[in-house]
């Protein structure tokens, strides 16, 4: 079998923030208490990625779209940017430079799937404003998405997406052969993951900000700050591991720092 006949996934890291983990984990061992009121926070790195996908039959995906050059001033009037800076990120990471050294224009893909519609997963989704790519989200997240009036509603900012054709999906849905839209709401209305099944590799579920570390994962799992549905999150992650534990995936966390760098990333460096 040649490499043509095989799905061909490349992770591309997209840019990295910083944050107190907090955000990131519920964990009561890092609070402060009685005894240790002052406890140190800790100021992680919150990596990003988006995971470009070649079919077999010749469609081109595009998972996520990262964070924007310009989140300093886009994330102002939210005060994001003072929580989660994308301080970290080099030239050849934003999603322009990952487009061009793949010698892609947004119009080459054929669908862009989003996650869930955060500011640092779809900040760069107008890219694909007037082009034919379908975009996909989940029904309940473009539901959720414009249910409010103004700027923003926590991470969600609406210019991100406003105006953008969404398709949506309403249950699991396999969008190509091997390649499936799994619904894992909590994080926010709608969030989904992405289970590919590869050839080589096997199974790789891409649990965005469903899992955002491994922490996250467990067992047993911890609790991410900035949860729309705590109860359905936890539901969700047990949802990831039976698939995990049934197709033998590899799971890959939404902003796991110590994960990334295990990974192999970037143009030319690929899972099939
Ligand atoms: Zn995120």
């Amino acid at each position: 079998m040649s490499d043509s006949d095989k799905i061909k996934v490349t992770i591309l890291p997209t840019g990295v923030m910083h944050a107190d983990l907090t955000w990131l984990l519920i964990d009561p061992s890092r609070m402060a208490t009685y005894q240790q009121p002052d406890k140190k926070k800790d100021w992680v790195e919150v990596p990003t990625h988006v995971v470009y996908i070649e079919h077999p039959s010749g469609k081109k995906l595009i998972w996520d779209s990262g964070v924007p050059r310009d989140w300093e001033t886009r994330w102002a009037p939210s005060g994001l940017g003072q929580f989660f800076p994308v301080d970290a990120a080099t030239e050849d990471m934003w999603l322009d430079s990952r487009l061009k050294q793949l010698n892609l224009e947004p119009n080459d893909i054929d669908y862009l799937l989003l996650s869930h519609l955060h500011l640092d997963h779809a900040a760069n989704a107008q890219m694909w404003a007037k082009t034919d790519t379908k975009i996909i989200v989940d029904e309940k997240e473009k539901e959720g998405a414009f249910s409010f009036d103004g700027h923003n509603l926590g991470a969600h900012i609406k210019s991100d997406y406003d105006g953008l054709e969404l398709d949506t999906i309403n249950e699991d849905t396999e969008i190509l052969p091997g390649i499936t839209l799994l619904r894992t709401p909590g994080h926010t209305w709608g969030t989904m993951s992405l289970q590919v099944d590869l050839k080589d590799e096997g199974t790789m579920i891409f649990a965005s900000d469903s899992l955002y570390r491994s922490e996250s994962y467990g067992p047993p799992p911890i609790a991410a700050g900035i949860v729309y549905d705590t109860v359905g999150w936890f539901a969700s992650v047990e949802k990831i591991r039976g698939i995990q534990e049934k197709t033998n995936a590899k799971v890959i966390f939404g902003h796991d720092a110590n994960q990334i760098t295990e990974l192999r990333t970037g143009p030319g460096n690929s899972y099939t």
